[in-house]
């Protein structure tokens, strides 16, 4: 069994919110069995001392009320995970934005191997079945995150925060789909089903028609290859994702015009853009004064606005020249 550790102040809150569940349900014999052990440490320990004493109450009755042997369970069930981290380290995550799992470097033993970190509110303890779907759903991006198939490394994303908001956004979406579908097709449970993740992606792509949303999803649903780089990839080019579409949609329903979502890059100027012109392709001499300058381009590729403004006001001024 791999070394496991937990937060102390993730085993005082769940040891606390397990007695008042007692308590609130009419049974206090937990209470008073836990009373029996800390009453009598403020009389035998200085004050320096206590906080260890209470630490030690703590962590016995967290363990007696099986929340080690839970977690430990879910680690044994992916028995390659042993040889591959130093150890696991449970921590309490402050909200539910902070819920998740990382590696940690283990500085102080100069060890290779990276500790996996997962980070969860205590109130996730109360309910064993759901902690057992999330300790696997995280255990999967751990895995994902040591395998060299994968390729995960942190990257430094360009662009302003509200455009590093949206990828990073699609990046856990993406990878939420490729952890859930494989644990599923594994006949497993997991905190996300194939209904609650298609929702989550289609609403980071409202753009597309409902017969594109489907046919990708299905793509990156049945995709048991997926990388950090393809991730990232799909992540950062709107087009990418609906690439994945092309041999599922035939020809004739294809969208037309091709969709310009905010924070896609502009192909005159390369800039990311949140304002693109509409209905370029009715202004015909901006449109032929573009094509001058960039002879693939065509309207429906899209420009924004400062590019569009750039091409009439070079207009306005030739204009006056003349
Ligand atoms: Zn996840
Ligand atoms: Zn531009």
């Amino acid at each position: 069994m791999m070394k496991l550790e937990f937060d102390p102040g993730l085993i005082e809150e769940v040891v606390f919110t397990a007695i008042r569940a007692k308590e609130e349900q009419g049974d206090t014999k937990l209470s008073e069995e836990y009373h029996l052990q800390i009453d009598p440490i403020y009389e035998n320990f200085s004050l320096e001392e206590r906080p260890i004493q209470f630490r030690k109450v703590e962590w016995d009755f967290f363990h007696k009320l099986g929340f080690v042997a839970l977690v430990e369970k879910a680690l044994d069930e992916f028995k390659e995970l042993e040889e591959l981290v130093a150890g696991a380290v449970i921590v309490k995550a402050k909200s539910k934005h902070d819920e998740g799992s990382d590696l940690a470097s283990d500085l102080n033993r100069k060890n290779a191997k990276k500790r996996m970190k997962v980070k969860l509110l205590a109130e996730r303890f109360r309910d064993h079945i759901f902690l057992e779907k999330f300790l696997r759903h995280e255990i999967m991006h751990i895995l994902d995150m040591l395998s060299d198939a994968f390729g995960y490394r942190s990257e430094f994303l360009g662009g302003n925060p509200m455009e590093q908001c949206i990828v990073t956004e699609r990046y856990s979406t993406f990878w939420d789909i490729y952890v859930d579908s494989r644990i599923l097709k594994d006949g497993k449970e997991t905190i996300g089903s194939r209904e609650s993740r298609f929702e989550e992606f289609s609403a980071l792509y409202m753009g597309f028609s409902e017969e594109e949303k489907k046919a990708i999803f299905d793509v990156l649903w049945n995709d048991e290859n997926l990388t950090h780089g393809k991730i990232l990839e799909l992540a950062d080019d709107v087009n990418k994702v609906l690439r994945l579409s092309d041999d599922k949609i035939p020809e004739n329903l294809r969208q037309k015009k091709k969709i310009l979502l905010p924070g896609a890059l502009c192909p005159l100027c390369q800039f990311r853009t949140y304002k693109w012109v509409e209905n370029l392709e009715e202004d015909i001499e901006t449109v032929q004064d573009i094509r001058q300058d960039f002879s693939n381009w065509s309207a429906e590729d899209g420009a924004c606005d400062r590019c569009v403004e750039m091409y009439k006001s070079r207009k306005a001024i030739s204009h006056h020249i003349i």
